[in-house]
């Protein structure tokens, strides 16, 4: 049977990996002219890693990732509220993996090079539209120009176009876009000391105003120094809300430093934090 999928991303080609292993004839589509190792942080709970485990990438991932040992929940100064154990500490019978995205989309891309054979992984193709006739499914893809890139005639059509899927537009066009939660994050990767077990993932905050942090690789945690994944998030939806959040983090700061005050009486500005807090004359 002939698949083809549209999207290289992590459901595309763990797909293709999947079907390729239990005998279907593969083709994969992405619309990016290359797959580069794009993205962030991102966690591989012990159910994936049992599927990824299957196709052959365990020890890939364990070379790459880090096997995460517990889960830390903090109070927003820092303080443990609760530890919880995660992956094989946790009993589960496969580890949770924190990797950086973009080195595990690499390691499903070279696997699915090395079992599909590269001419099946086909970057620069957008699927742009698609129909059906009888038992088959033909699927035409345009450049990163816009400009037709050919069709393809197959069995099934897999939609793993991401979240603005062309696929699921056809199904519901009406449906618009997905709905946004509210909230704002702000996310980035920076090398650092290892904290807490080397293996600690840090959830600190609430869920209006959250801080995460976690090491995502391996490499850098063999050499006494941790690549750290960070993730601030803000609830930002409604402007009443942001403003509530403003004052309260304003009402709650701690007083200013004596280098301030100093600063004040030389005529220099203050922060208005520090302002409101002095006392009415
Ligand atoms: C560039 C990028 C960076 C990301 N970074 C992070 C991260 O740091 N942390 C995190 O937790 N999640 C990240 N995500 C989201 C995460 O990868 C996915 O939510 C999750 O892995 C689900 O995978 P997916 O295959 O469904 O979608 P995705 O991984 O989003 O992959 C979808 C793929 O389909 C391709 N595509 C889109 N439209 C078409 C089309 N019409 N025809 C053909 N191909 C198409 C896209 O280019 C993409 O390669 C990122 C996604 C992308 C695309």
């Amino acid at each position: 049977m002939k698949i083809a999928i549209a999207g290289a991303g992590i459901g595309g080609l763990s797909a293709a990996l999947a079907l390729h292993a239990r005998g279907f004839d593969v083709t994969v589509f992405e619309a990016a002219p290359q797959i580069g190792p794009l993205g962030v942080g991102i966690n591989l709970l012990p159910h994936a890693v049992g599927v990824l485990s299957g196709l052959g990438l365990g020890d890939a991932l364990a070379a790459t990732a880090i096997e995460t040992k517990e889960l830390v929940f903090m109070n927003r100064f820092g303080r443990e509220i609760l530890t919880d154990a995660r992956g094989i500490a946790a009993g589960y019978a496969h580890p949770q993996f924190s990797i950086h995205r973009g080195e595990l989309q690499m390691i499903l891309l070279a696997a699915a090079n090395r079992a599909l054979g590269a001419d099946r992984i086909r970057p620069g193709h957008r699927l742009a539209t698609f129909s059906q006739s009888g038992a088959s499914v033909e699927s035409r893809f345009v450049d990163p120009r816009g400009a037709a890139a050919g069709g393809f005639v197959s069995d099934v059509l897999v939609a793993a176009d991401g979240i603005h899927s062309a696929v699921r537009a056809h199904f519901h066009p009406d449906e618009g876009m997905p709905k946004w939660n509210g909230i704002t994050m702000w996310r980035g990767v920076t090398e650092g000391n290892p904290f807490l077990s080397g293996r600690s993932m840090v959830w600190a905050g609430w869920s209006a105003q959250k801080f995460v942090c976690y090491p995502i690789s391996r490499p850098h945690a063999d050499r006494g120094r941790s690549l750290i994944n960070w993730i601030a998030d803000l609830r930002t939806g409604s402007t009443e809300m942001l403003r509530r959040q403003l004052a309260h983090a304003q009402e709650s700061a701690p007083p200013a430093p004596p280098r301030r005050r100093a600063a004040a009486k030389s005529g220099r500005r203050r922060p208005a934090v520090a302002r409101r807090r002095r006392p009415p004359p």
